[in-house]
């Protein structure tokens, strides 16, 4: 059945100590999609402008991604500028043009209504909402959301986390919804709001799971789970390792016959691969050129970091 991803499918113009990129394709529906292809089949869901054109579109296409929900609109795709000079951890945004994402509305072809996994990537709580309740067959969603919606939209935003299975937000946002800076009472209030479990991403230092007695069927307690980032000797371009991180983690998730404890942990350990491989490059580009068995090499690689 695979996953659906709304969200947005953008270009970005970057700025890392690496160097500089002028408006590659990015989002974070297309970093989403192009991790999550590499475990399950993907379907999008998103707009685009005139400027989005084949070369763009068979990004997509060539890792087997559903595009049918990527409307084409009039005017100009969603555009991003921003740099990390200071802080490789915190992108500084220069610049943010909605241009046709000011007014979209999401669209769900048919041929989408039947995904089991519905990943509501950043964008507006309110869309969110309305396409979580458009696909009553999601048997999990997740979902993720940025500090502007936590500031100024703050009730959308918790009307919308009260309905997700997983919420995958980095610790500063844990932190602002909660209004508490100790990372473990936040991530408890946190999940009192809502979401059964919350995946707290610490850009190069990993990611933390944090379970419910809600996450699981079996009511199985389980302790927060902890995977590491890979320790890399260069970071290109950290764009889109949170939207990786959480293609990965749900990918494998969906490819997965049950939703165990087990199989959320390991699916974390793929989460940090697939961010991992995403600041080896700027934007989408190896992301774009991966295989299966690259992916579980790195596996192995994160098995051997952690294992005692
Ligand atoms: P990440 O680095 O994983 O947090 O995600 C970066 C991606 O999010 C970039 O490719 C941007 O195009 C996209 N992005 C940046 N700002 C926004 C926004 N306000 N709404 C939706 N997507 C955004």
């Amino acid at each position: 059945m695979g996953i659906t991803v709304v969200g947005s499918v953008a270009f970005d113009s970057i700025e890392t100590p690496a160097g500089k990129r002028e408006r590659c394709l990015g989002g974070a529906a297309t970093h989403f999609a192009l991790a999550a292809s590499y475990f399950t089949e993907v379907s999008v869901i998103a707009v685009v402008g005139e400027d989005f054109g084949a070369e763009e579109e068979a990004v997509f296409t060539k890792r087997g991604i559903d595009t049918r929900g990527i409307e084409r609109a009039t005017g100009k795709s969603f555009f991003w500028a921003g740099s990390y000079l200071d802080n490789l951890n915190e992108a500084k945004t220069h610049q943010t043009d909605l241009n046709v994402f000011a007014s979209f509305e999401p669209k769900i072809p048919a041929a989408y209504a039947g995904t089991e996994f519905l990943f509501l990537a950043n964008i507006d709580p309110v869309l969110q909402r309305r396409v979580r309740e458009a696909m009553p067959n999601a048997k999990l969603v997740a979902g993720d959301t940025m500090n502007y919606w936590i500031n100024d939209h703050r009730a959308a935003l918790l009307e919308t986390i009260k309905g997700l299975d997983v919420l995958v937000i980095n610790d500063t946002e844990t932190k602002s919804i909660a209004g508490n800076s100790n990372l473990v009472q936040a991530a408890q209030a946190v999940i009192e709001l809502g979401p059964k479990t919350l995946i707290v991403k610490h850009g190069e230092y990993g990611a933390t799971a944090f379970f419910s007695q809600r996450s699981f069927a079996d009511h199985e307690s389980s302790h927060p789970f902890r995977a590491p980032a890979m320790p890399l000797p260069e970071v290109v371009d950290p764009t889109g390792a949170g939207d990786s991180f959480a293609g990965g983690f749900f990918g494998y998730v969906a490819s997965q016959p049950e939703m165990t404890p087990a199989v959320f942990r390991k699916a974390m350990f793929y989460g940090s691969v697939m961010g991992s491989f995403c600041v080896e490059r700027f934007g989408t580009e190896r992301a774009q050129n991966l295989t299966r068995e690259k992916i579980d090499e790195r596996f192995e690689v994160f098995r051997k970091l952690t294992h005692l």
